[in-house]
């Protein structure tokens, strides 16, 4: 079955076409400056990519534009729409509604709608998504996939602030959690890969945004993401974990509104804000590398605090059988892996330097043979996991 997966941001659309049933991807790629301009990376196979800078005032013509450049005589890779049997759709926050991906209705897209003040950059951006496949292919059943569903079996004692708890029940004031797609199939990779019962393990899923996860028998118990994905870890631009006494004091020094504070935390802290020099942490570790003092602050900063959550999941599990690095950060920088690694040996962490050195692509194990936990690297495939759960929701219609 060929599904279209779809990721909708506010001005950017993601997308590839998979065979669900053995995993090819037919094509992938990215519209951006959605509104602005417009521009459109297109990727067939390993070699063939091609680049459209044309007018995209919305997100209807870039779906338009997506399913032209599918289809059409010079870029074909299939030869009309129908093809498509159904769509998955990436969606951002679920709140308590959904613990797994759902098919799309109307009552579904309302219940998005609602939980647009949990996630109002993204959920509408996504609902728009969903609407338009809806007009654009009337018959084809589209499926959405929650960031937040894989948490959904965290228990109260880890999800809840501690706060009145009468916010909770009436505000749904608690974590949720993100990265769900990612944290469930490199877990469920770590899973497959140490054949074993009972396991505990932890995701480190480490890119422009960044959470870690402990995940218990397959099952989330615990994340640093939080109500929105500001919370937990030093992120690219985002500040992660922080005093809830910086907000009104910065708020009265600076003279800033709640959306000033909110776009200070989000986009203007983290790697980003410490370093003073970029949010792309390539750029940091090199300007650590030539010396620079706040970039080499910016990265012990952001490695302490993952080995802060680190060590936390594994005193919640009473151990911890792997550790799994994913995503950008995580499947990319050795630095990173290793000074993350750095000093647990007491904890029967102890990581092979050499071949956590080496690059090669695919899942990798990185420990020592004395190691009591295993150290995994498993590239995600959030998109992968859209697919399948589009296949098997869809399947017998
Ligand atoms: P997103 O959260 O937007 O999906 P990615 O998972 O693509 O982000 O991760 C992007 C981050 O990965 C950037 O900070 C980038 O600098 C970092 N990155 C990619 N390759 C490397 C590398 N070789 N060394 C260090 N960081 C890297």
């Amino acid at each position: 079955m060929l599904v279209f997966v779809l990721n909708a941001g506010s001005s950017s659309l993601k997308y590839q076409l998979i065979n669900a049933q053995t995993s090819e991807v037919k094509a992938s790629g990215l519209v951006e400056r959605i509104g602005i301009d417009g521009i459109l990376k297109h990727e067939v196979g390993e070699n063939k990519k091609l680049t459209f800078e044309v007018s995209i005032p919305t997100h209807k013509e870039a779906i338009e534009l997506v399913l032209k450049v599918l289809t059409d005589k010079e870029t074909k890779v299939i030869d009309s729409i129908e093809e498509i049997e159904a769509i998955g759709h990436r969606v951002v926050h679920g709140g308590e509604y959904f613990k797994k991906s759902t098919l799309v209705n109307d009552e579904v897209i309302a219940k998005i709608e609602e939980l647009i003040p949990l996630a109002p950059l993204h959920n509408p951006a996504n609902i728009l998504g969903m609407k338009i496949c809806r007009e654009l292919m009337p018959n084809v059943p589209n499926v959405a996939t929650f960031d937040t569903a894989f948490h959904q079996t965290m228990t109260e004692e880890n999800f809840l602030y501690a706060v009145p708890y009468s916010d909770y029940t009436e505000y749904h004031l608690r974590k949720y959690g993100f990265h769900g797609t990612s944290h469930y199939y490199v877990s469920n990779e770590a899973v497959k890969l140490l054949n074993k019962k009972d396991s505990k393990i932890i995701v480190c899923h480490l890119g422009n945004g960044s959470s870690v996860c402990a995940v218990r028998d397959g099952k989330s118990i615990s994340t640093s993401m939080g109500l929105t994905p500001l919370e937990g870890l030093i992120m690219g631009t985002r500040s992660g974990d922080i005093d809830a006494g910086v907000i009104p004091y910065l708020m009265e020094k600076k003279g800033l509104t709640s959306n000033q504070i909110l776009d200070y935390l989000n986009k203007k802290s983290g790697i980003l804000g410490i370093s003073g020099i970029s949010s792309d942490l390539r750029e940091v570790i090199k300007a650590s590398n030539d010396g620079d003092r706040r970039s080499k602050i910016a990265i012990e900063m952001l490695c302490n605090r993952i080995k802060k959550y680190l060590c936390s999941y594994a005193g919640l599990m009473g151990g911890v059988d792997a550790i799994c690095f994913t995503a950008g950060i995580g499947e990319n920088s050795d630095l990173i892996r290793e000074k993350v690694c750095n000093g647990l040996d007491f904890m029967g962490i102890e990581m092979n330097i050499e071949e956590n050195k080496i690059r090669k692509s695919g899942i990798r194990e990185v420990q020592k043979d004395t190691s009591k936990t295993k150290i995994f690297i498993i590239p995600t495939n959030e998109e992968l996991v859209i697919a399948k759960d589009t296949y098997n929701l869809t399947k017998s219609n």
